[in-house]
């Protein structure tokens, strides 16, 4: 009867949590949040390497063949290495437009939006826009909802857990944001250069001026010609730093940093970018702090 009763116990344990595989750190973190105890979220890229070129390892397929809901952050950021993997899981589940697959470049708000025709050819990582929009905090507020929203509809046993969750997270958010605010109000309008446009969305919310970027366009490496333009008019511009991603090479901004004046900054870009990193909080935190102090 005690053997019985413990299978059975274990069986409604198992099926107790929805197993949540996200693409990033900043998605776990987010799936965490929301998710609570009634989650186990896991990730495939580490935090501190560059989401766009990510080694696709036999053991990502194992995680997605057993995953009840993948997220991820689409715009193209993990065209290079998640299709073949969800392919390979052979995990009905979690097929793209299925319940436990969710995108979450539906629910943001997306910057640098091309109007045009969207050209793939000149190795551009961006052609659909760009895709860094986890460091808006506003967006992080849009992904845990539809989170919370998705996590909802396929475990409405949880649906008011799920709920609870979303709240507290959103009035945590809501009073760091007033504290990022505050911290990063004398930075209003100051110039900078990113290697990368990872810091676009971070910028754009608190009013710097990203004047130009190490890369001549995104995931094309720096040129002599295109570093010499970009370094004079940092010069003119005053700027203040060259924004550098931890996952980059520093001294491919060293020259830049020497046309015009600016010092390279190392900023973190992901949940997990620093081993002290581990909310969507923490996050913004760090950056705030080596920015406004
Ligand atoms: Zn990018």
């Amino acid at each position: 009867m005690t053997f019985l009763l413990s299978i059975f116990l274990s069986a409604n344990a198992a099926l107790a949590t929805v197993n949540v595989v996200t693409t990033t750190q900043d998605l776990a973190a987010l799936a965490n949040a929301v998710g609570g105890s009634a989650v186990t979220a896991d990730y495939l890229a580490r935090g501190d390497l560059d989401p766009h070129f990510i080694d696709a390892k036999p053991s990502f397929m194992v995680k997605l063949s057993k995953a009840d809901l993948v997220l991820s952050v689409g715009m193209d950021l993990e065209v290079g290495w998640l299709p073949g993997l969800l392919t390979g899981a052979r995990n009905p589940k979690i097929t793209p437009g299925s319940a436990g697959n969710l995108d979450l470049s539906g629910c943001v708000t997306k910057i640098e939006v091309p109007t045009g025709m969207i050209d793939r050819s000149r190795g551009d990582l961006h052609p659909g826009g760009n895709p860094h929009y986890w460091l808006n905090p506003e967006n992080g507020r849009k992904m845990a909802r539809a989170i919370a929203g998705r996590l909802a509809a396929i475990d409405p046993g949880h649906a008011g857990e799920y709920t609870k969750n979303l709240a507290t997270f959103e009035a945590q958010l809501t009073a760091k944001q007033a504290q990022w605010a505050t911290k990063m109000a004398p930075l209003k309008g100051t110039n900078v250069v990113g290697y990368h446009s990872t810091f676009d969305y971070f910028c754009a919310v608190y009013g710097l001026n990203v004047i130009g970027f190490v890369e001549p366009k995104p995931g094309i490496p720096p040129t002599p010609a295109h570093t010499l333009r970009v370094g004079q008019a940092a010069k003119a511009a005053r700027v203040r730093w060259i924004f550098v991603e931890p996952y980059k090479n520093p001294a491919d901004a060293r020259p830049l940093a020497t046309l015009s004046g600016a010092p390279a900054l190392l900023l973190p870009t992901s949940v997990g970018a620093e081993p002290e990193i581990k909310t969507y909080f923490d996050l913004f935190d760090a950056i705030v702090l080596k920015v406004a102090g």
